[in-house]
């Protein structure tokens, strides 16, 4: 059996079991591996045994992949940091940005969807760990910033987004992915769209599904370790 399968399906007997437990439903997650730096015969090998749902990190990469694999039956999703300029390369393909920040980049995505013929769903990426390093919005700046881009009519936003910080203290992560969840509640009394959490890596997940996540982000626990070059 293919290792990738039989990680992937460890994985998911995981959430599963996480699920019961705490009284969730698994149709509601939705699970995105992270196929970052991994090469199109892995993924091929990977959608031969049923993973459907794709993340990636880099512009061109991203395109690259969902082109060799245009026609099929995936879900590209962008997960990394988002450059204004190569948003070219990913809007066409992405079916859900998970890290927008700036309201220029919203911009920039309304005026490529509609070229697309597109609404594109979009999360936005929080920090709440407080991590200069980590991307994103600070939780006293997302009602401003859901106001500036309400304009924008070619782009929806269905949900937050978050990383947890890097240590290995549970307690802190899981603090950091209900600090989310609470941000999520308190927006979908005004913001209805506003349902997803995409929360949780491969060391994190299941603290995540816990904490109410809906998408996970998983690479290297279905595709093993990454070597960058
Ligand atoms: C790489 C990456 C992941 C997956 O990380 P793993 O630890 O390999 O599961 C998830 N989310 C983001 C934003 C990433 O950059």
């Amino acid at each position: 059996m293919s290792k990738i399968f039989e990680n992937y399906q460890r994985v998911i007997e995981n959430i599963k079991e996480v699920c019961e437990k705490s009284g969730r439903d698994f149709s509601e997650i939705k699970v995105v591996a992270v196929s970052k730096t991994f090469p199109e015969d892995i993924i091929e090998e990977a959608f031969q045994n049923g993973i459907k749902i794709f993340g990636e990190n880099y512009a061109q990469e991203f395109r690259r992949k969902a082109e060799h694999f245009n026609g099929r039956d995936i879900e590209w999703h962008y997960i990394g940091r988002i450059q204004t300029n190569k948003l070219k390369y990913i809007v066409p393909y992405a079916k859900l940005i998970h890290s927008v920040t700036r309201v220029e980049e919203v911009r920039k995505i309304d005026e490529l969807s509609k070229k697309f013929g597109k609404t594109q769903d979009i999360l936005v990426q929080m920090n709440l760990s407080g991590e200069v390093t980590k991307a994103g919005l600070k939780k006293d700046e997302i009602n401003d910033f859901l106001n500036s881009i309400s304009k924008y009519n070619n782009v929806k936003v269905i949900g937050l987004m978050t990383m947890a910080p890097f240590t290995s203290d549970e307690s802190i992560i899981r603090k950091v992915f209900s600090e989310l969840r609470k941000i999520r509640d308190e927006l979908s009394k005004n913001y209805p769209e506003i349902k997803h959490l995409s929360m949780g890596m491969s060391n994190d997940y299941l603290i995540a599904v816990e904490e109410g996540a809906t998408i996970l982000r998983i690479g290297s626990a279905i595709f093993g370790e990454r070597e960058y070059n």
